[in-house]
C-alpha cells in the first residue's frame, strides 16, 4: 500500500483538520484521539509520511517512540493513572483504520475497562481540558 497524503493525520499536520493539541516538537505531534477509548486517551504521531511501523526509517521510530514515552508519562501524572497502555496498529487485519503511523497512550485503572474502538466522540470542551491537563503535566 502507497502512503495517502490525504488520511486523517496527514491533514491533521497540514493544520487542515483541527485537533487538541498535547505537544509538538521538530519530529513529532501529539493531541486527543476524539473517540476516547478512556479519558486521556492520546496519540502520537511522527511527522514523517510513514503508514506504518514497517515502513518508517529507524530514526522516525526512535524520534516517535521517545515521544510516545514522554507523553505516557504526562498523560499517567495527568490522570493519576495506575497503568498506561500503549497500543499501535499495523494493516486492516489488526483494526488499523489511519494509515498514518500512531501510537495510541490510554490511561488504564485495575479492575475498568477500556471502551471498544470506534466509540463514540468525546465533546470539544472536554478534549480541549484534558489536552490541557496533559500540557500541564509535561
Ligand atoms: P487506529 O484504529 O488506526 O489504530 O487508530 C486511529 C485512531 O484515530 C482512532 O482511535 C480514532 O478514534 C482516531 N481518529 C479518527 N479520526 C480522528 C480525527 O479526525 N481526529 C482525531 N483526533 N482522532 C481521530
Amino acid at each position: 500500500m502507497t502512503y495517502d497524503a490525504d488520511n486523517i493525520f496527514a491533514r491533521i499536520l497540514r493544520g487542515e483538520i483541527p485537533c487538541h493539541r498535547v505537544h509538538e516538537d521538530a519530529d513529532t505531534l501529539a493531541f486527543m484521539d476524539i473517540m476516547p477509548q478512556t479519558e486521556g486517551h492520546t496519540l502520537v504521531i511522527p511527522k514523517a509520511s510513514a503508514e506504518d511501523i514497517f515502513s518508517a526509517p529507524p530514526a522516525v521510530l526512535a524520534a516517535t517512540m521517545q515521544a510516545t514515552q514522554r507523553i505516557a508519562a504526562a498523560v499517567r501524572k495527568a490522570f493519576d493513572a495506575p497503568g498506561v497502555m500503549i497500543a499501535q496498529l499495523n494493516g486492516p487485519a489488526a483494526g488499523q483504520t489511519v494509515f498514518h503511523l500512531h501510537f495510541h497512550v490510554i490511561p488504564r485503572y485495575a479492575g475498568k475497562d477500556f471502551r471498544m474502538k470506534s466509540g463514540p466522540m468525546a465533546d470539544q470542551a472536554t478534549l480541549a481540558a484534558h489536552a490541557a491537563r496533559i500540557r500541564a503535566a509535561l
